[in-house]
């Protein structure tokens, strides 16, 4: 067999309150975590099979206050803080708030500002988390998948909650990471 083992470290962000760790939780420890989450960064590790063959995922919870210096600058650090450096971006929004939406194409700078300076390639995944809570719906699935189309990203509308299309985000983005290496 010649493939080795996969290794793909992929950041959640995305504004305060919008499911980021609790995305994580659930794809990593299959559940949800409702309120009982970490407002600080948190970095975690799920082994898994990936294709035909063994993959290390590292998933980064970006944490909702920064580090006191500026926002730039501790994004940066998080990208690197990781064994394997941050390769895959998803952002995310609640479908339920569209300040989180608008938030999104900010995000979205700040990382292509540092992606431009350091010469890398990141696939990103746009997700709209909180989709089980249809009755306070704010950002409709068409802007989303319009946004993520103008910018050739993946996009998933998902659950945390009641476990909806999260394990297929981090696949998807994995797919994208892994197929770019395979080509290198
Ligand atoms: P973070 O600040 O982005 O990490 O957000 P959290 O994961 O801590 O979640 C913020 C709040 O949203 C908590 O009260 C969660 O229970 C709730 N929440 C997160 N994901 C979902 C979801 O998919 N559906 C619903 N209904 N609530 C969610
Ligand atoms: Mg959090």
């Amino acid at each position: 067999d010649q493939e080795a083992a996969k290794d793909v470290c992929i950041v959640v962000d995305g504004a305060a309150g919008v499911g980021k760790s609790n995305i994580t939780h659930q794809f990593i420890n299959g559940k949800c975590a409702g309120d009982d989450t970490l407002a600080i960064e948190y970095s975690y590790t799920k082994y898994g099979i990936f294709g035909d063959s063994q993959a290390k995922f590292e998933v980064l919870d970006r944490g909702d206050t920064n580090c006191g210096s500026d926002e730039k600058h501790c994004l940066k650090c998080s990208i690197r803080r990781g064994r394997t450096p941050v390769e895959g971006v998803m952002l995310v929004y609640s479908v339920t708030s569209r300040e989180s939406f608008e938030y999104v194409a900010e995000l979205r700078e700040r990382y292509l500002e540092i992606k431009q300076a350091s010469g890398e390639w990141w696939p990103f995944a746009i997700v709209g988390n909180k989709s089980d809570l249809e009755a306070e719906r704010e950002v409709s699935r068409e802007e989303g998948a319009a946004l993520a189309k103008s910018f050739g990203y993946i996009f998933f509308e998902v659950s945390a909650k009641d476990n909806a299309k999260v394990e297929e985000v981090f696949r998807a983005l994995a797919r994208e990471i892994t197929q770019y290496e395979d080509r290198m």
